[in-house]
């Protein structure tokens, strides 16, 4: 299916969403987010359009979004109904938060002429039965024992209840997701959930906290699902700033081959009692320095200038430091030896120079020439 022009599922690479913070009622505010994230690789925006002031900022966010918005909508049918007339190349809906079936219906029918996908899921947080007292008991009395286990079953019944919503109003425009921020149990569900439909599948580890200890969390989960080629589309989560999510999003692509790398790969020696330098430091100088560049070189930055040279085998442009200097070598060729106070310009330099030869085609990246083809990405999600 192709949202906006983005296609998802059915082969096609594994895209990614975030999520603005900004209030979407702000549409300055929003689109200079949206560009921000789009920036950083961000294929897909969604935005959260809790009143009718922010679905009535909609209309300009989808026509000056350098990507395609979705809106996410909890519980106003009217604000999706809204969100469809602006543009919106998605929704986001809750048919478990949207009491009368009939509204339901209503954006249903909205979304098919306008032929805008829906993603339904269902999250942990909030799937045991609130409403009716006798089905919640039933229901926490299932959960107990194995309850991994038990909360998967009931995330299959309840998002099989809602794609029968669907599919009996003849709409097959559907993503799915099942949300938990438990990585084992996210990583369950989402295998049942791929055996069961055949639509396309939304990855994301909900609620993960801090980029600082939900970035574990989420990269244990969706790599293990990717990498068995799970998941269409996915969203990392924080209490951050969204650049975050897109961010770490992107490298896990890359790190999987499920996205071309466009930029330098930066590696480094994890530091050991042979240490001669700052590298804590110097590796974070680097890393500022080759922002700029966009050719997918792989530097190393090593932290002794005795194993440093070896241990950059693989690296396109290397520096070793130590002793007060650094040895330079191009592809495992030295290039020169400079005084520590120079080291960090001349490796600028031949990186510089070593990514323009890529782009002339007169080198090869060390990558392409360990792996051929395999090596760029992206290979696509197995799954439809
Ligand atoms: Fe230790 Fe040198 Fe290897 Fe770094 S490059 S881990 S300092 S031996």
């Amino acid at each position: 299916m192709l949202v906006g022009g983005v296609p998802i599922g059915g082969g096609a690479p594994v895209s990614i969403q975030s999520m603005t913070n900004t209030p979407t009622r702000d549409a300055q505010a929003t689109l200079a987010q949206i560009h921000e994230l789009a920036e950083a690789g961000c294929d897909l925006i969604r935005v959260a359009v809790p009143t009718k002031d922010d679905t009535a900022a909609l209309g300009q966010i989808v026509r000056e979004s350098p990507v395609p918005v979705i809106a996410d909508v909890h519980f106003h049918f009217r604000r999706a109904m809204e969100a469809v007339e602006a543009g919106a190349a998605k929704i986001r809906l809750n048919p478990g938060n949207i009491s009368d079936r009939r509204h339901v219906l209503d954006v249903v029918e909205a979304c098919k002429r306008r032929n805008v996908p829906i993603r339904v899921g269902v999250n942990e947080a909030s799937i045991v039965e609130r409403r009716d007292a006798v089905a919640r008991s039933v229901e926490l009395k299932q959960l107990a024992g194995d309850y991994r286990r038990e909360m998967v079953e009931l995330m299959l019944r309840k998002l099989t209840d809602y794609v029968e919503i669907f599919r009996q109003a003849c709409f097959d425009q559907l993503v799915l997701s099942v949300k938990s921020s438990d990585a084992r149990l996210l990583i369950a569900a989402c295998l049942a959930v791929g055996e069961r439909f055949d639509y396309p599948l939304h990855l994301g580890l909900t609620h993960a906290g801090p980029p600082e200890t939900g970035r574990i969390r989420s990269v244990a989960a969706l790599g293990a699902l990717l990498s068995q080629g799970i998941g269409d589309t996915i969203r990392i989560s924080y209490s951050a700033h969204p650049i975050e999510e897109v961010l770490d999003a992107k490298e896990l692509l890359c790190s999987l081959g499920l996205r071309a790398r466009t930029e330098p790969e930066l590696i480094a020696c994890p530091t050991c009692g042979r240490i001669q330098v700052d590298l804590v430091d110097l590796v974070q100088r680097v890393r500022r320095r080759l922002a700029g560049i966009k050719v997918p070189i792989k530097v190393a930055v090593m932290g002794c200038v005795v194993n440093g040279p070896g241990e950059a085998e693989g690296a396109d442009v290397a520096l070793s430091a130590g002793n007060r200097q650094g040895v330079i070598t191009v592809q495992g060729r030295h290039v020169c030896t400079v005084a520590e106070c120079e080291m960090l310009d001349v490796l600028y330099e031949q990186c510089v120079e070593f990514a323009e030869r890529v782009r002339n085609g007169q080198a090869e990246l060390s990558e392409a020439l360990r792996y051929g083809a395999n090596s760029a990405g992206p290979s696509s999600s197995k799954r439809g």
